[in-house]
């Protein structure tokens, strides 16, 4: 199982970390040891900057390579949120030498995921992440700059899609800083997929 992410899908996010806005999706892979379903997650030793970004995923239901978009809402009925946390100084570190960034994202325990829902008309589905109590970024498919049907066509042509496979579709602006003592929940149309604890 592979957990596929999509860089700068919201114009507002790519302007607050100064990045250009995409003319095609960005995608990069964390591996399976990404994935955390515990509630707690440990700031790892080998970063000061642990940055939370939430994100609509879907799963995917079936192997596929080349779909065509117009098939891809056949590929995955379920969703969730999930936090793709990024070591904003590594991968800082990584950009400026023009590196790859997989450490600063791929690490363990670098993406909790909540529970699964069945998808509804995903179009309307807001998601919400709360941070200590207040309200740190509000996001809405709608707002994708490419829509989850585009991402899969896109990803597709290049790797072939598994089931279990887990599409991470980029995060809305409002990313920001995650220290010991953090308390997050995310919540997907009003209903509770995460509760995770900063230690
Ligand atoms: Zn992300």
């Amino acid at each position: 199982m592979k957990i596929i992410c999509i860089g700068r899908n919201y114009v507002d996010h790519a302007k607050e970390l100064k990045n250009p806005i995409p003319e095609k999706p960005i995608f990069f892979i964390k591996p399976d040891t990404a994935l955390l379903r515990d509630n707690v997650f440990y700031i790892p030793p080998f970063s000061n900057e642990i940055h939370y970004e939430l994100e609509l995923v879907v799963k995917i239901k079936k192997v596929g390579k080349c779909i065509n978009r117009k098939f891809a809402h056949k590929y995955y009925d379920e969703v969730s949120l999930g936090l793709d946390l990024t070591a904003r100084d590594l991968q800082r570190e990584c950009k400026e030498k023009g590196l790859p960034w997989e450490i600063s994202k791929g690490f363990d325990s670098s993406a909790p995921i909540g529970e699964w829902l069945q998808k509804a008309n995903l179009s309307t589905m807001d998601f919400t992440l709360v941070k200590n109590g207040e309200t740190v970024q509000e996001g809405n498919p709608s707002q994708m700059l490419f829509d989850i049907d585009t991402l899969i066509e896109y990803v597709s042509q290049y790797i072939t899609l598994k089931k279990g496979d887990l599409l991470f579709t980029g995060t809305p602006k409002g990313v920001g800083l995650m220290t010991k003592g953090d308390y997050f929940e995310a919540f997907l149309e009003g209903e509770k997929l995460i509760n995770l604890k900063v230690k």
